[in-house]
């Protein structure tokens, strides 16, 4: 039977849950224990499909095609783990689900109410989750923190869970904040005694306390909230901020987290061995020559929108030995003002996915720029069909094509919606999402790159290349490296006459880990890492400096 770890937050909210939830299961894999994780989301939207990039972040989508908050992105990352929709939960799935039951006549005309249905509901998702993965720990991290109005079913029926499947079974782990005032140079525990006033007053002793900070944590600070909050000592564990978000295993490791999650779950596990993650650590604190990369793309103000993109990257950039140095341009700003500063330095140019036609010119720009001056450019998605506009308008010589999504009267459609995608109006469900298989032309950079002929990435698009042009753009020089298995959905192309110029229908940048990076961005950082732009000179070579 799987053991059950409940993570709450208290204090703040971006405390670092999320990380922290990470590390426990990098941790525990460390001692060949299986791990699964669930996220639970306490808003009203049955995913955050359609939520804003701006109010959500990025949208991480899993190989059976949920789409799913970005914490879960740092899960598979981490315990290099591939989750499934079972992994998301949130408030609107479960309110959704109890209500149609209730419409069903499940109930048998009982009172429907959050306790005991909403609860139950919640529960059979731990409990699925648990029978789904069979791991020996199923990690859960509730959204949101402790006292917000819409956690407390989630909260509740964790409570339960105690009772449910046996107190050993269940741990519960508090991750606060300690506030530093500066005026007394003090680390202060009051919120922390709060926050966890407020679990105590919905009957959760929280089991471990981690305690965020940017700054040292005394022994005395430890005793005092061990007192308090009536922790064990050893179970009050300081999580300082550190430089790279892939140190968190190391120090919670450190601290005795591991031995403590083993001896209070009475977990059967192998001696820890964390020497990859110290490897991974010690490559990412050494100082290592920047590649240049330009991330063109509507929503660069907020940088969450692009997590899996920034991670994907840097772990491209470290097998390499380099370090990324992202420049992000707004693309609006190309359509504008024509500041082409940005990419006149940059050594590779990248634009990500997205939906809506704002900056959407501005990315072709970057497009053409990156083609007429032979700089690496890699696109995701909608930086695919961006490419593919961009190379039409050139071939046809015309401003004209577009993808109908942008324009949809265009007399050049290159990019288009399927005829069977065309009636469904419904916009939550016409994506094309998750894992597809994908045949790649030999010879081609893509199948260069993954060094073999059939790949799985992950998808969430509803438009699709355009075979009409197909020829046209090929003869043109355009290669349609990668194809869907019946040959009709073009999932990447490239430029035969540039030197690396590549996209992909697909969202590369959700598989990739930091030990073994998507093939596609290490060769894009493995193509910009040899070009020198204004401002980045080459390295000396030693014999030169020789006297
Ligand atoms: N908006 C484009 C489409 O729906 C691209 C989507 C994306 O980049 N994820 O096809």
């Amino acid at each position: 039977m799987s053991r059950y770890i409940f993570v709450t937050g208290g204090v703040v909210s971006s405390v670092g849950k999320g990380i922290t939830v990470a590390s426990i299961g990098t941790i525990l894999k460390s001692r060949q224990i299986t791990v699964s994780v669930q996220k639970l989301d306490p808003y009203l939207n049955v995913d955050p499909g359609t939520m804003s990039p701006y109010q959500h972040g990025e949208v991480f989508v899993t190989q059976d095609g949920a789409e799913t908050d970005l914490d879960l992105g740092n899960y598979e990352r981490f315990i290099d783990i591939n989750l499934t929709a079972d992994s998301s939960v949130t408030s609107g799935q479960i309110y959704s689900a109890v209500i149609a039951k209730e419409r069903r006549g499940d109930f048998l005309g009982g009172t429907i109410q959050v306790v005991p249905h909403v609860t139950t509901e919640i529960k059979e998702r731990f409990k699925r989750l648990a029978e789904k993965s069979k791991a020996e720990v199923v990690i859960i991290e509730v959204g949101g923190t402790v006292g917000d109005i819409e956690g407390q079913p989630f909260l509740e029926a964790a409570r339960q869970m105690r009772n449910d499947v046996g107190r050993d079974n269940v741990l519960y782990v508090h991750v606060t904040l300690l506030p530093h005032l500066n005026s007394t140079q003090e680390v202060k525990t009051k919120p922390t005694q709060h926050s966890v006033n407020e679990l105590r007053r919905i009957g959760i002793q929280p089991d471990i306390i981690i305690c965020r900070s940017d700054y040292d944590i005394s022994q005395e600070i430890r005793n005092k909230i061990s007192l308090f909050c009536d922790v064990e000592r050893r179970a009050v564990i300081p999580l300082p901020t550190v430089s790279t978000i892939y140190e968190v295993p190391l120090v919670l490791e450190e601290e005795g987290l591991g031995q403590l999650v083993i001896d209070k779950l009475g977990l059967k596990a192998a001696k820890s061995d964390m020497s990859q993650w110290q490897e991974l650590v010690k490559l990412i604190k050494t100082p290592r020559e920047p590649v240049n990369i330009a991330l063109v793309g509507k929503y660069v103000e907020l940088k969450d929108a692009y997590f899996s993109v920034r991670e994907a990257l840097k772990h491209a950039a470290l097998y390499h030995g380099r370090d990324v140095t992202l420049h992000w341009v707004p693309s609006e700003t190309l359509e504008t003002d024509g500041d082409y500063s940005v990419l006149r330095s940059a050594q590779g140019i990248l634009v990500p996915g997205g939906f809506g036609i704002r900056g959407i010119e501005g990315m072709i720009k970057a497009a053409t720029y990156a083609r007429e001056n032979k700089i690496p450019y890699f696109g995701l998605c909608l930086g695919m069909q961006v490419m593919v506009v961009e190379f039409a308008r050139h071939v046809f010589g015309s401003n004209e094509p577009n993808s109908t999504e942008f324009n949809p009267t265009t007399p050049y459609p290159v990019i288009d919606l399927l005829l069977e995608q065309r009636d469904k109006e419904n916009k939550g469900g016409t994506m094309r999402l998750g894992n597809y298989p994908c045949h790649l032309v030999p010879g081609s950079r893509a199948a260069t790159a993954y060094g073999q002929s059939l790949v799985y990435e992950r998808h969430r698009h509803r438009y699709e290349f355009n075979n009409k042009y197909r020829d046209q753009l090929e003869k043109a020089g355009m290669v349609c490296s990668g194809l869907s298995p019946d040959g009709k959905l073009v999932e990447v192309c490239e430029l035969a006459d540039h030197p690396w110029m590549v996209a992909s229908q697909f969202h590369p940048e959700f598989t990739s880990r930091p030990a073994r990076p998507n093939p596609l961005f290490r060769d894009f950082i493995g193509a910009a890492k040899n070009v020198f732009r204004e401002g980045a000179q080459p390295p000396l070579p030693l014999s030169s400096l020789e006297v």
